[in-house]
């Protein structure tokens, strides 16, 4: 029954999710950059086989001649420098699209989120995060033409034309020692607006940033470089620099939650012939989005996980009780948990 079913037939959960944290009055909470909401697209393998297979797999063949056949989801996370939360947010699968003949790519299917998507977050007013992949200008001029902001990792090797800009002038530069523990290290930014995003004359002109941190020796043990549409200068660099760093999380918190921590993101829970496979993985998102949107915003099940004293041991527990007895409400199970009611009597 499921595999005929369209994923984007149950994104609309996604939205009640952040309705929820709207409600509560937590959206505050999620803002960065004085008003902005950041917003990370990332991509991830969910299914891979050499023989199981569907029509909305990929495929990718190996020198020996083995295909591989596997699916691939770009999630969007609300993220947050210094904070260990996401929510997540409508994702959008890449599967082989109508009317085209080349295989769907991630870039392909962040466009199609953007499509789709802007709009409706655009009240959150984002600036959206993305990797090296994403520091392009088809994307970027996605992003502008949705009315958004974009702050993208922007790796030398692959931006040749930045990397030109670069070299032989002065960049404007600026330097602090932080403490972090017991040690101090060196931050350093450096910044360049203006700089066009790659050769030739329609060129989209990007504001190009970068850090580095050092430790005690001089030794570099963190550097990255972003480009993105907001004004860069000596007040603002810093601040774009951790919400660019930020975008580790929907790896982190997300995907590595979703693969290790329980959700089993990787499971085949089953194939199918059409949707199947997108129609699970979207389940599984919409478990971790109601989770963490709850976290956020209901009181009752931030009090109860606070009294099993971890994530992990919260829903140890909530499998343990539900096991053995039966609740009357979902509103007791969680005041249980949280020492404030006592569990229901066997009957
Ligand atoms: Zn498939």
């Amino acid at each position: 029954m499921l595999d005929d079913v369209e994923p984007s037939s149950l994104y609309g959960v996604f939205d009640d999710a952040l309705a929820a944290v709207e409600r509560a009055g937590a959206l505050p909470s999620l803002t960065s950059l004085s008003g902005h909401t950041l917003i990370a697209l990332d991509g991830t393998q969910y299914f891979c086989s050499n023989k199981l297979s569907c029509p909305n797999c990929s495929t990718r063949k190996h020198a020996n001649g083995q295909i591989d056949y596997f699916h691939t989801v770009v999630a969007a996370s609300v993220v947050k420098p210094g904070k260990n939360w996401v929510l997540p947010l409508r994702p959008e699968f890449v599967e082989p699209q109508q009317g085209y003949d080349k295989q769907d790519c991630e870039s392909r299917a962040a466009r199609r989120w953007l499509e789709l998507n802007a709009s409706r977050y655009s009240k959150l007013n984002p600036v959206y995060l993305g990797d090296d992949i994403y520091a392009r200008q088809p994307v970027c001029e996605a992003v502008l033409d949705a009315g958004a902001h974009f702050l993208f990792v922007c790796k030398p090797d692959s931006h040749k034309t930045i990397g030109e800009y670069l070299t032989g002038v002065e960049v404007s530069s600026s330097s602090r020692k932080i403490k972090r523990g017991k040690k101090f290290s060196t931050y350093t930014w450096r910044w360049m607006p203006g700089v066009p995003i790659r050769d030739g004359k329609d060129a989209l002109d990007v504001n190009w940033l970068e850090i580095a941190i050092r430790d005690a020796d001089g030794k570099i043990t963190y550097r990255n470089s972003f480009i993105t549409d907001l004004p860069v200068g000596p007040g603002t660099v810093e601040e774009l620099a951790a919400a660019g760093r930020a975008r580790w999380k929907i790896e982190n918190e997300t995907f590595n939650t979703l693969k290790t921590k329980g959700y089993n993101l990787e499971h085949n829970f089953g194939h199918g012939k059409n949707n199947l496979s997108a129609v699970l993985a979207t389940l599984n998102l919409i478990a971790f989005a109601i989770h963490r949107a709850a976290e956020l915003a209901d009181v009752a099940w931030i009090a109860a996980i606070e009294a099993a004293g971890a994530r992990a041991r919260f829903f140890d527990t909530m499998r343990a009780l539900t096991a053995y007895l039966i609740f009357p409400s979902w509103s007791r199970l969680l005041e249980t948990i949280a020492f404030k009611a006592p569990p229901p009597l066997p009957s």
